[in-house]
Formats: C-alpha cells, structure tokens, sequence
C-alpha cells in the first residue's frame, strides 16, 4: 500500500456506480453509495476533500465537482483520469466493492475462501480490511488490466 493523503479522492453520485468501482481499481478513494444524496454527497466533498463526480446538474455547480454527461464507461473514465490525471497503481488498488484498503495476506489464510482453481495458479492473495472480500490477480482481472491499458491509464 501507497500513502494515498496527496492523491485526489472522489464521492460519485448514485448514477455513477461502475465508473466508482473502476476508479477504486485504478487505485482511487472513491465514496459511493446508492442512498447519499445531494447534501451528503456535497458535505462528503467538503469535510473529506473529495472531488464529486456526478450526472446532476445542479450538483455538477460545486466547486471542483466534474459533470458526467457521458453514458459508457470508457468515456466516463476518460474524462475523470484525463481532468485529474489519473493512473493506475497497482500498489493502491482499492475494494471494489467497499472501498476498503486492500491487505497482503499469507495464500494458506485464504484457502477456505477462494475456489481451488484460484489457490492453484496463484500465490499472492489479498483481503479488504473493512468488508473481508478476497482478491487475486485471475482471468478476470487480466481483462481490468487490458481495458486500463486500451485507455492509456496502465
Ligand atoms: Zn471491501
């Protein structure tokens, strides 16, 4: 893990719910959640620094809020990593789910979580701190990593 306290952190409205995952992938502090509304989403930006990413207008009219017009993700991360310069950082990655940091953990404590296929072809493994999820580095996510190279950012 990095020291992520200088790098931007986002809040992504409740339309922008994929573009958030993928920007905790990339290694990005996003906040997002289906049920924060437009005050939290701007009292998030404000107390925790974070830039809003939003599809709402009127809330795209904070300060250093960007508005989301586009509807795909590739244009939507386009946009975001363009604006603000973002790369991604394998040693960041983030919770796709939650958020959370990611954890190194030892393969022998993951056996019972992850299928048998997963503990055979790989030996680094990684757990979220805050909701459990376990990951490695599958097919699946050879695929995240080729659309992060398809748009420049890996
Ligand atoms: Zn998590």
């Amino acid at each position: 893990m990095t020291d992520t306290d200088d790098r931007p952190r986002f809040v992504a409205d409740s339309m922008l719910g994929s573009l958030a995952r993928w920007l905790r992938m990339l290694g990005y502090d996003t906040t997002y959640g289906k049920h924060l509304d437009d005050d939290e989403i701007a009292r998030l930006a404000s107390t925790e620094n974070r830039h809003i990413l939003t599809r709402d207008k009127e809330l795209a009219n904070r300060p250093g809020a960007t508005y989301v017009e586009h509807d795909d993700l590739d244009s939507q991360l386009r946009l975001v990593c363009g604006d603000h310069g973002l790369l991604f950082d394998e040693e960041a990655i983030r919770c796709s789910a939650c958020n959370g940091d990611l954890a190194d953990v030892a393969k022998d404590e993951v056996s019972e979580q992850v299928p048998e296929g997963a503990l055979e072809s790989n030996d680094k493994f990684w757990r979220c701190e805050a909701c459990g999820k376990i990951y490695w580095r599958g097919s699946h996510w050879l695929g995240i990593l080729e659309r992060f190279k398809k748009l420049n950012l890996a």
